[in-house]
């Protein structure tokens, strides 16, 4: 069916070689996985949305300025990258206790931590991705010092964003999982965004209501998953129905030549 050449395929996501050199193709499937692929679900849709939420998210984080693979949408299922060299760690940003910091430590879910917190877990599914500190990553070689500044830098911005961005459809950011790669410019090496970012790899919460609109829904067999990521989809203003009419912005109206569109 596909003749592209498959460089890569995870659990929710397959990777295609581009068509230039240094762009991949990033195709979302409909796998839902959870605790390290042992539970495994096709939810008809869940590809398609992410795809879209991811897109309208990496496009927003380009425009103020953090780096991202995304360079396009290519059809429902399908993103233009810039192919990166993937750093092996997955950084997760919490705002709010839930998941395995809440069994962890101990804490209650939905206990607002005293600050927003990064953790660093190394990216190997045979090993069920174990935590690790800054100390595996540079004795290791995953990361340098430099690397893991820039890394935690970038994380806070996105966090950032991200918590107004959801707030401001009525969603409170618990934590989210994000990737990062290299990408060389010449001599210049740069750390950039990859992956993506959807309700697979956030949690999120209604404001009003705190219903779970994340894979939650899956792990925790709560049903009503594609309900929720369409839900999420349509906040964010990226399923048909939810786009604003036309016309309904400011109309410029030309009076006496003055000031007339070109
Ligand atoms: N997460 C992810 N992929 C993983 C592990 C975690 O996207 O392999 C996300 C998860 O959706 C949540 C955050 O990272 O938004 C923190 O997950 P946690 O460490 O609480 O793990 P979990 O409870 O999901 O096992």
């Amino acid at each position: 069916m596909n003749r592209r050449r498959r460089v890569y395929e995870g659990k929710a996501k397959v990777l295609y070689e581009g068509p230039e050199p240094g762009t991949l193709i990033q195709h979302f499937k409909d796998d839902a996985t959870a605790f390290n692929a042992k539970k495994h679900e096709l939810i008809d849709g869940k590809g398609v949305l992410n795809n879209r939420i991811s897109e309208v998210i990496f496009q927003r984080l380009n425009e103020i300025g953090v780096p991202t693979h995304f360079i396009k949408r290519i059809n429902m299922r399908e993103q233009l990258i810039r192919e990166v060299e993937i750093i092996p760690l997955e950084v997760v940003v919490r705002n709010i206790a839930a998941g395995s910091i809440a069994t962890r430590l101990g804490l209650e879910e939905g206990t607002m931590l005293p600050r927003s917190v990064i953790e660093f877990y190394y990216k190997d599914d045979k090993l069920n991705d174990p935590m690790v500190s800054e100390e595996h990553i540079t004795a290791f070689g995953w990361a340098a010092p430099a690397e893991i500044e820039e890394i935690m830098s970038l994380a806070l911005r996105i966090n950032d964003f991200l918590i107004g961005l959801f707030l401001g459809i009525g969603i409170r950011l618990v934590d989210f999982k994000i990737e990062f790669g290299r990408i060389w410019e010449n001599d210049t090496m740069r750390i950039v965004l990859a992956d993506e970012i959807s309700p697979d790899s956030c949690r999120l919460w209604d404001i009003e209501s705190n219903e779970k609109l994340d894979k939650d829904r899956f792990r925790r067999d709560l049903g009503g998953l594609l309900e929720a990521y369409q839900e999420v989809a349509k906040r964010l203003g990226v399923l048909n129905e939810s786009r604003p009419p036309k016309g309904a912005g400011p109309v410029l109206v030309a009076s006496n030549g003055a000031g007339k569109a070109k």
